[in-house]
């Protein structure tokens, strides 16, 4: 797909913006050293962030000797983001400031048989109505509402396409939850909120090339190629989890056997202790976090059955890994979401050894293994940015019809700026044109 100049644009404001986050405060000339982009270019950027009171002038930066710099910051209190994880077992919702930090948190339980996609409607808009009380913060004063919903979701439309473990068919959620909830919203899957959170905030910041491996009930990979996200034409990149790792292996919800997810996603964990050990204590049937916890404190006491199930389930996983480490080359693969939060380190080193096994040495001796360390719950943290971006892109669709009036051919307009002198420097100026920022 061909990016236009406005695409450039928007990822340079991300850009900037992510720097100042991660900087604050900073100057504009220390922003333009970070992300390449010229220094007229990132005076507009921070001229719009400031515009939009996402940042603020923070005073001066002592120099020796020269003009004194200024400093900008984000404004945390400039508005509120909301991060909605709807997973298949709960709702969570957090509620951020501009600086991402969480002001407010609210849970909702989804009970087997209570997954009808009104019944999950009414769950969320009871969490966000909850998050945002407690926060205390004016309805008006909250930017935007991401959401993230397992399975696969037409971000343009709204609608749910396909979410496998509750039967969703193009459910057209964001109309559903439009209705309850009167703030911008923007849904994605867990996919890409997490590998989002990674970016801006987690181990993939300042990383051109990386890929977060998403562990829960459902698995998948976040890929971040040349600094951005990449969705793919129809938004479906990432589905590694329904790759074929066994020939006529385990038969998977999406139709297909063998699939990655149905050995390492956490019923896939549970079958893969159930084989090992059926009548194991650590076995939680109906219980996928029960089931993993006891694991988990199992294999930190030593317990050799619990020891023996996470090795396997790390084997399963380090061959998929491998296939990703050979086919992207990338600088970091992200452990992420709760199953890797939960299991930790001893998952982690079993994954490391493994991988040297199967990944080619040339791709591998760049690749890092780690864990994320965004300490919340990355989908939430995710699914907020995702709604910050969101807001960002929006200022970009409100300039661009004034821009496309002023350009009309044979308006007066047009002449006119074709007569005028050289304006004020865009943002996509023509040193900047046909590139993103590069990755710090
Ligand atoms: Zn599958």
């Amino acid at each position: 797909m061909k990016r236009t100049s406005r695409d450039i644009r928007t990822a340079n404001r991300y850009e900037v913006l992510r720097q100042i986050i991660a900087r604050s405060p900073t100057s504009r000339q220390e922003l333009a050293a970070a992300t390449g982009l010229s220094l007229a270019t990132v005076a507009t950027l921070v001229g719009e962030l400031l515009d939009l009171r996402m940042i603020t002038e923070v005073g001066f930066e002592d120099s020796a000797g020269g003009r004194p710099r200024g400093l900008v910051a984000v404004d945390a209190a400039g508005g509120a983001l909301i991060g909605v994880d709807i997973a298949e077992t709960y709702v969570h919702v957090e509620l951020f400031d501009l600086a991402l930090n969480v002001l407010a948190r609210a849970e909702e339980d989804i009970r087997p048989g209570e997954s009808l996609p009104e019944q999950v409607v009414a769950r969320v808009a009871a969490a966000v109505d909850r998050v945002v009380a407690r926060a205390g913060v004016e309805t008006a004063r909250v930017l935007g509402v991401g959401v993230s919903v397992p399975g696969q979701v037409d971000r343009d439309t709204g609608v749910a396409e396909y979410a496998p473990n509750w039967d969703w068919h193009d459910v057209p959620l964001r109309d559903l939850l439009s209705a309850r909830i009167d703030r911008p919203l923007h849904l994605d899957n867990p996919l890409r909120a997490c590998a989002v959170a990674e970016l801006w905030f987690g181990a993939a910041r300042g990383h051109g090339d990386a890929v977060v491996v998403n562990l829960g009930t459902g698995v998948g990979a976040g890929l971040v190629l040349g600094g951005a996200l990449h969705r793919g034409v129809s938004n479906s990149a990432g589905e590694w989890g329904h790759t074929t790792l066994v020939l006529d292996g385990r038969l998977c919800h999406c139709g297909n056997h063998g699939c990655v997810e149905t050995y390492v996603g956490a019923p896939g964990i549970m079958q893969n202790l159930r084989e090992h050990s059926p009548r194991s204590p650590l076995l939680h049937p109906e219980d996928q976090t029960a089931t993993v916890d006891a694991l988990a404190r199992a294999v930190a006491a030593g317990d050799p059955v619990a020891v023996k199930v996470v090795r396997d389930t790390a084997r399963y996983l380090a061959a998929g890994i491998a296939d990703l480490v050979n086919l992207l080359n990338p600088e970091v693969v992200v452990l992420s979401s709760w199953v890797a939060a939960r299991l930790g380190e001893p998952l982690l080193d079993e994954v490391r050894e493994a991988v040297a096994r199967h990944a080619l040495r040339r791709p591998l001796a760049s690749t890092r293994i780690v864990l994320s360390p965004v300490p919340t719950d990355p989908v939430c943290l995710g699914a907020a940015t995702l709604a910050l971006e969101g807001a960002l892109q929006a200022v970009g669709q409100r300039s661009a019809p004034r821009a496309a009036a002023a350009t009309a051919p044979g308006s007066a307009s047009a002449a006119a700026a074709a007569a005028a002198p050289a304006p004020a420097p865009a943002a996509n100026s023509a040193a900047d044109r046909g590139r993103t920022a590069p990755s710090t």
